[in-house]
């Protein structure tokens, strides 16, 4: 084992710089003269990838020495982000390679920025993947990430008019220089064709090749695998075709294969219910089973060993193929009968769930999964009635239901352990949608409270708090964030509050200077920055949020003389393509944004700021800069959220409702230190069983009539004054996420929130408690809990 000192010792500056060097020559074929950013980006990220790779296969080989039980995340989405910065700070080389760039003339903050995010995933799950891979070598357990490796991964995002406009992302369109092309680990994915007796003649068969990025943890001491799958034709070239004279037609195979990994769905908790969809989830899952079974066998000859050497989690139903599929491998490559095969499959199977939406419950239907995949059809059936008979449930409890094939209901059938993400997701999913699988399956349902990785969301995104905090408390904190509780015993000393003050304000002069270049709008550092950032979604309520503005505008409006505290309302955040309401939110959101920050009563006192292409970069620049974080989805609807995490470690407060995971914040917090508002889940139900609960609420609340009045009257859309008579139409009359009902609530919390601000020394002091209240929201404690309860696996770090 590498000890982590030994990365960091065992190169000086010098050798560093010779081995960046070596790479320009030699893997760019640039001389210094001529190198350019991107040049200069590739050399260093090589030379970090060599770092890895050290400690990437010495924990390989205490895998196999200890025979360790291994851990497979399997994931549709992960949504990593740039991987350069956060490399370095692991390995401790950050400001080591800065120094020698500087010796260069180059800027590491300009080789930094060159780098695409790798933007494979939509939002929160994928997000969540991602800190899960850190956290996991982090603390040195065996593991595998598994996904797709898209060619263009989420849309970008651009404004024309105010409108979202999507052009296609390619991240792939430069050589890509942290991951190793695995053309031995390939896999044959079979599709539709036909079954007779239990043998499937598949009709269609694509390649899937593994691409590895090696993920290392904390200090270098571990490095897993995030093994990436890519669509490859089995036979590259029709020649006789080609021979024949079609040459387009020739290349076909090798188009239609492609596809399989081209892009990423880019919806967001909805069930999109498309072929293609379907296929790539089999394509992730069958290349996942092939390739883990392969390493079972080569390692272990007796596949009852299999559940407890391997533990595979699913994340979201997404991959719940992996039930019929682990069966049919076993059975079909492996010779073992029915019953074993599920028995096995079981024991190695946990599912993940993310939603209570219905609407992003998966189903496929049976005549679409019969066709596309004939053989998994009949298994999936035959699950279907041992679950059945097994349980006696009524017909609604079962797998194929209505022709449809209910996925949320496979993966619990197939499943040991099946958990929520946050403690009152958890509750709920006991008591309502899985209600009555939870009845026959008693104790299979458990929690595991999301987390962040404090690496990227702290460390790197916010290296001035980061200082202070080491300063404080002393140094280790990244990899045990519960020694941020030692900051509460300073809540009191005014050199602490004052450096966390100066702090603050340095990321919100940053973030004002990136604003003023981008957008030419100039920002008050001392302003209240008041941040929402996260998909755009009904449910997620940024029509609260923009309800709330254009009351605080009308308001300005009425005493522009008054006491107002400055405040920069910014948003951020992408809508599904064909998600109409989210994008006319959007549309409104940059249309009073317009209105607002030319209207020469607002001055200081109110900004609209809303950058397109929300993404993993961008988060990293907002979150250190926010004083105030809205994480105010409608109660029950928000399973976990992992923002309003990364949020309170940064030190802004939050102004929320009792949903997800915003009720640990407030406990861990402090109640004192947190704007709660709004109704609770059970105040939700009973609120949608209160007939026109919308017009009732409306009626009663003076500003949310204006606010209304001016946008029916067209005050943001002077050009067009009906365009959102659909979204005040609907606020009226049907109100699905109860922005009505909560609005008066919201304002009052908005109210104390200014107050609070008033006094910068109070705000402070909530700020620290908030840090100090946020360290059980390390996915390190996630990982554990997932460890110890789901997976039995053990970290194999060595003590050094
Ligand atoms: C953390 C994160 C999310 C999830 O945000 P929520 O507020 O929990 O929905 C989504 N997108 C990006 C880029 C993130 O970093």
């Amino acid at each position: 084992m590498n000890a982590p000192s030994q990365i960091t010792s065992d190169f000086s500056s010098n050798d560093l710089h010779a081995r960046i060097a070596q790479h320009l020559t030699y893997t760019l074929g640039k001389d210094r003269a001529h190198a350019s950013t991107y040049d200069w980006r590739m050399a260093v990220s090589h030379t970090i990838r060599d770092l890895i790779v050290e400690p990437w296969f010495a924990a390989t080989r205490r895998t196999y020495e200890a025979q360790g039980k291994r851990v497979y995340y399997l994931s549709m989405e992960f949504l990593i982000g740039r991987i350069l910065e956060d490399a370095m700070i692991n390995l401790g080389l950050h400001r080591q390679i800065e120094a020698v760039l500087a010796e260069e003339g180059i800027a590491l903050a300009d080789v930094i920025e060159d780098e695409p995010d790798a933007a494979l995933g939509n939002g929160g799950l994928g997000r969540l993947a991602a800190c899960f891979m850190d956290s996991l070598s982090t603390i040195g357990c065996p593991a595998f990430g598994y996904g797709i490796r898209y060619e263009h991964g989420l849309f970008r995002q651009r404004f024309e008019g105010g409108r979202q406009v999507e052009t296609p992302e390619d991240w792939l369109n430069q050589p890509h220089p942290w991951e190793f092309e695995r053309p031995e680990a390939a896999y044959t994915i079979p599709f539709k064709g036909t079954v007779w007796d239990g043998i499937w003649t598949p009709s269609e068969t694509v390649l899937a090749r593994a691409y590895d990025t090696p993920v290392v943890g904390w200090q270098g001491q571990w490095a897993n695998t995030l093994r990436l799958w890519g669509a490859h034709p089995t036979e590259l070239f029709d020649l006789d075709r080609f021979n024949s004279g079609d040459h387009t037609a020739a290349a076909h195979p090798e188009a239609l294969a492609r596809t399989l990994s081209r892009v990423l769905y880019p919806e967001d908790a909805t069930d999109g219910g498309k072929e293609l969809r379907l296929k790539q989830e089999f394509f992730l899952v069958s290349a996942a089973l092939q390739d883990l079974l392969r390493r079972f066998t080569t390692e272990y000859d007796d596949l009852n060993l299999l559940s407890e050497k391997v533990a595979i989690q699913m994340n979201d139903t997404h991959p719940a193929l992996a039930g019929p599929e682990m069966i049919r491998l076993l059975m079909v490559d492996h010779g073992l009968d029915w019953d074993a095969a599920k028995r096995i499959a079981q024991g190695c199977l946990n599912y993940t769930n993310h939603t209570l939406l219905p609407e992003a419950l998966e189903r496929w239907s049976t005549w679409l999964m019969g066709r596309v995949l004939p053989h998994h059809m009949q298994i999936i059936e035959r699950i279907d009635a041992e679950h059945r008979a097994a349980t006696g449930c009524p017909p609604h409890l079962g797998i194929v239901w209505q022709d449809q094939v209910h996925m949320g209901t496979l993966a619990f059938v197939m499943a040991s352990h099946v958990n929520g993400v946050s403690a009152l997701h958890s509750d709920l999913m006991a008591k309502t949608v899985f209600a009555d699988l939870n009845a026959v399956y008693p104790g299979r349902i458990l929690n595991q409270t999301n987390g962040v990785t404090p690496r990227r969301w702290m460390r790197l995104a916010n290296p001035g708090l980061s200082r202070l905090i080491t300063d404080v408390i002393g140094a280790g904190w990244e990899a045990e964030l519960d020694r941020l509780r030692d900051l509460g015993a300073h809540a009191d000393d005014p050199d602490v509050l004052a450096r966390l003050a100066a702090a603050k304000r340095a990321n919100k002069v940053a973030l004002a200077d990136w604003v003023a270049a981008k957008t030419g709008i100039t920002l008050n550092p001392d302003a209240l920055f008041d941040v929402q950032i996260k998909r755009i979604h009904e449910y997620k309520r940024q029509l609260l949020n923009v309800y709330e503005t254009i009351a605080r505008w009308q308001a300005i409006r009425q005493t522009p003389d008054a006491d107002w505290v400055p405040r920069v309302k910014i948003f951020g955040g992408k809508a599904a393509p064909g998600y109409w309401v989210a994008k006319d939110i959007i549309r409104l959101i940059n249309d009073v944004g317009a209105v607002v920050n030319s209207d020469p009563l607002m001055r200081d006192r109110l900004k609209v700021i809303y950058p397109a292409n929300y993404n993993v970069s961008m988060a990293q620049r907002l979150i250190p800069a926010a004083d105030l974080s809205e994480q105010i989805s409608t109660a029950g609807k928000e399973a976990s959220g992992t923002g309003n995490m990364k949020f309170t470690m940064n030190g802004a407060l939050t102004i929320g409702t009792l949903d997800g995971a915003n009720v640990e914040i407030r406990d861990r917090v402090g109640a004192e230190n947190f704007f709660l508002f709004g109704m609770d889940a059970d105040g939700v139900q009973a609120r949608y069983a209160v007939p026109d609960h919308a017009r009732k609420a409306i009626l009663a609340s003076k500003v949310l009539q204006e606010v209304l009045q001016v946008i029916s009257e067209g005050r943001f859309s002077p050009d067009e004054p009906k365009r959102y008579h659909g979204l005040v139409d609907a606020t009226w009359n049907h109100d699905p996420f109860l922005v009505a009902s909560d609005f008066d609530a919201y304002l009052s919390a908005q109210a104390q929130a200014d107050a609070a601000f008033k006094d910068p020394d109070h705000w402070h002091r909530l700020a620290l408690r908030n840090i100090a209240g946020s360290g059980h929201f390390s996915s390190d404690r996630t990982i554990r809990g997932y460890m110890a309860d789901i997976w039995g696996a053990e970290s194999l770090l060595q003590d050094t």
